[in-house]
């Protein structure tokens, strides 16, 4: 081993946020804007919503309504630098395919509608018109409409959601692959199962008042970090906050809150978590059932645990949930979770004295092969006592995308309800195909098979996102037709079918002025809350379209006989509105309840314990056994995905991970100092991380973490190298980031002589 391998692998031993947040966001501002005032319009009543995670608004106290990660989630997107038609005079497609996605994001704006010229090599500009014209030539030459996917991310507005459903099933499919498949489709189709919802149950204000949180899988300081405030005023209170995760994570011990000046003094911070469980990769299942059954035998021996009341008048199950528990042995909720018994039993008495607990959970939950069943063992635990409909109770996914749960609400979704496409086909006069569509997962089945033939994306980078990038690659240059709808050039946008084109549109921070005058934009965040976003900056190019009007467009030309008033709706997003509470019926006064600050909540069931299942009643779901990571062997490795602190889903602003003292590289893979000395490795040396049927994550640095022993992580999206598109929770589709099954092995030193 040489120095120079561990290079940028220095440690971190401050708080989360602090200084260090506010040096991050001046440097996104210096390195990005021309005008950081853009800044104090985010995530204000009459601003715009912040197009990173879907954490929801608080009531307004400052005009800093961001956190480190929103301000480069902004600046990223109002950027000065522009990718106009001379830079991609300047560079073939063949060269770009060769930078990072860092540097092909970083190079900005994109300006104008592009079509890929085989004979040059090159991007060239092209009408928006023509490519309509081109999209809906291509569409329509297909054999059959299910030969086409539509990817829609969860950036997407609640008003071009709305029209891009309405235009692909007008088409006539139901193939919606959408990024809620790759992150919480586990909790879409497990809670409706257990409490009648898909969505989380919680607002902001239960946070005040939950006497226990416990955090799950997810790692706020990164990924939602204005969750921090929430969890810092909790401890602060003396509520027990109690983290189950396989790694440690600065985000979730101690945070200084750039808001409060007593924070930015202190040498330490605040301390968030009381206590922190290293539970194993995939440990979960077994770790929450291990919980459970303590909760059972403290009621045998005690009683007082459990709500009896609540259980027999609400739930269903619980004797089967009961006599699974009892078949569950101690040894292998021991042996599957990673934790010592009394460490689960601890966790249990913490649970069982809190009157009220909200659990918090994130993508190291729904991410594996038992994804769903993980969040069902959730939504079992909080049944027991009836942390359901009481103030500071109940369940509390945390969302990636802004807008990625509103999306599935107006329609995106590959398994549309009867009674929606009746609304639907009422409201619009069309015939919505009935047959179940492709998610994500099914879509690049069909399109590396032959199956499908066209995939359009609005937003994203879907290719990049993907388990198996290199067949997923590969799946897309087989189409016939490639459309990405992007504010920035990606990977996608590079791979070529036999027709490809890449429309940029408006970003979320920019002013959207139609026909009818400036529009806004809705979206829902995690906690069911629906409000209006207004963009304020001037758009980076003249001539740009939003997203309502290129989804109009291609309709038009794609079904030019067809009675819908797409223009009418660009013009006026209160009329896109209007038909969305037509054929939803609890948006109803839509547009007179997102005009009240901080907009309006859907109603959510479980928070008033009326229960949306075929009995009315809340469930207890059983799933036998404790192997959460589904089918690793036992000693094992099983690796996660993990993202970095510079880095957004596929975005990746910058090579640092400042938690974790990570600097200037992403070529790491974290394991536990006694697992590295199991293999005969040591911290810094270069490894081979190696997959399943030979899938390799070569030459990583092995950097000694604190992380469960056998478990290792290593960043998304390069990870997913070592995922097949077969590897995915059955019942969700949730391709399983992170339950891979790997084994390290030293790599090969290559002579620089
Ligand atoms: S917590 Fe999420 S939504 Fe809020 S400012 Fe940060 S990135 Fe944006």
């Amino acid at each position: 081993m040489t120095d120079k391998l561990i290079e940028g692998v220095k440690g971190y031993t401050g708080a989360a946020g602090g200084w260090g947040a506010l040096r991050a966001v001046a440097l996104a501002v210096r390195n990005q804007m021309a005008d950081a005032r853009a800044l104090l319009a985010v995530n204000q009543p009459d601003g715009f919503d912040c197009p990173g995670c879907a954490w929801p608004d608080p009531r307004h106290g400052s005009s800093f309504e961001f956190c480190e990660n929103g301000a480069k989630a902004v600046t990223w997107e109002a950027t000065a630098k522009r990718v106009d038609p001379n830079f991609f005079a300047r560079h073939s497609a063949t060269e770009l395919w060769e930078w990072s996605d860092h540097d092909l994001e970083g190079a900005g704006r994109l300006t104008h509608p592009l079509r890929y010229n085989p004979s040059t090599d090159h991007y060239e500009v092209i009408s928006y018109e023509e490519a309509f014209r081109l999209t809906g030539a291509a569409l329509n030459a297909l054999d059959d409409p299910n030969q086409a996917e539509f990817y829609c991310s969860g950036r997407t507005s609640n008003e071009a959601a709305f029209l891009w459903q309405l235009y692909v099933r007008a088409f006539g499919t139901n193939n919606f692959p959408d990024c809620s498949n790759m992150c919480h489709e586990a909790t879409s189709m497990g809670l409706p199962q257990s409490i009648g919802i898909g969505k989380g149950t919680v607002t902001l204000e239960d946070f005040e008042h939950a006497d226990a949180i416990f955090c799950i899988g997810h790692n706020p300081g990164t990924n939602h970090p204005r969750m921090l405030s929430s969890l810092r005023d909790a401890a602060r209170r003396g509520a027990a906050i109690i983290v189950a995760n396989p790694m440690k994570e600065r985000g979730l011990e101690r945070f200084r809150s750039p808001q409060h000046p007593g924070d930015m003094i202190s040498r330490t911070g605040v301390q968030l978590a009381s206590a922190y469980h290293q539970v194993r990769v995939g440990g979960d299942l077994a770790m929450l059932k291990g919980i459970m059954k303590a909760l059972l035998a403290r009621e045998a021996a005690e009683g007082g645990v459990l709500d009896h009341t609540f259980i027999a008048e609400h739930t269903n199950g619980f004797e089967a949930l009961a006599a699974d528990l009892a078949a569950t042995s101690w040894d292998e909720i021991v042996r599957r979770s990673g934790l010592p018994r009394a460490e689960i039993e601890r966790m249990a008495y913490v649970y069982a004295r809190a009157e009220r607990v909200i659990i918090c959970y994130g993508m190291g939950i729904t991410q594996h092969r038992r994804g769903t069943q993980n969040v069902q063992q959730i939504a079992n635990l909080l049944l027991l006592r009836g942390n359901f409909g009481r103030p500071g109770a109940g369940i509390c996914p945390l969302r990636g995308h802004s807008n990625v749960q509103g999306d599935r609400t107006v329609g995106i979704t590959e398994l549309p309800t009867e009674a929606f496409l009746q609304r639907l086909d009422a409201a619009f006069g069309i015939t919505s195909p009935r047959a179940h569509g492709h998610n994500a997962v099914e879509a690049f089945k069909a399109m590396r098979d032959g199956r499908s033939r066209a995939v359009i994306s609005l937003g994203g980078n879907l290719a990049v996102a993907m388990p198996d990038p290199q067949a997923c690659f590969a799946a897309y240059r087989k189409m016939d037709l490639a459309v990405t709808v992007v504010t920035k050039l990606n990977r996608t946008c590079l791979l070529q079918a036999k027709e490809t084109l890449v429309l940029p549109c408006l970003g979320r921070t920019e002013q959207d002025v139609q026909a009818g005058g400036p529009q806004a934009v809705t979206v829902e965040d995690s906690m069911s809350m629906v409000h209006a976003s207004r963009g304020k900056l001037k758009p980076v190019a003249e001539g740009l379209l939003s997203e309502p009007a290129i989804v109009a467009g291609l309709a038009k030309a794609t079904l030019p006989g067809l009675a819908i008033d797409w223009d009418g709706m660009v013009a006026n997003y209160d009329r896109i509105r209007d038909k969305i509470a037509e054929v939803l019926p609890e948006f109803a006064d839509y547009n007179a309840r997102i005009r009240i600050p901080l907009g309006f909540r859907l109603p959510n069931g479980p928070s008033e314990r009326r229960w949306n299942t075929a009995d009315g009643k809340a469930h207890f779901i059983v799933h036998p056994g404790a192997d959460g990571a589904g089918g690793n062997a036992d000693g094992a490795l099983t690796l996660t995905t993990i993202r970095s602190h510079d880095q957004y889903n596929t975005t990746i602003y910058g090579n640092n991970d400042r938690y974790r003292g990570i600097t200037g590289r992403r070529d790491v893979v974290f394991v536990n100092a006694d697992d590295l000395a199991d293999a005969g490795l040591a911290h810094g040396d270069l490894v081979d991380v190696i997959g399943a049927s030979g899938r390799v994550l070569a030459r990583q640095i092995a950097v000694s973490h604190q992380i469960a022993r056998g478990s290792l992580a290593a960043y998304y999206p390069e990870a997913n190298d070592l995922i097949a598109l077969d590897d995915y929770d059955p019942v969700s589709g949730t391709p399983a980031y992170k339950s891979v099954t790997v084994t390290l092995k030293k790599a090969q030193i290559v002579s620089e002589a």
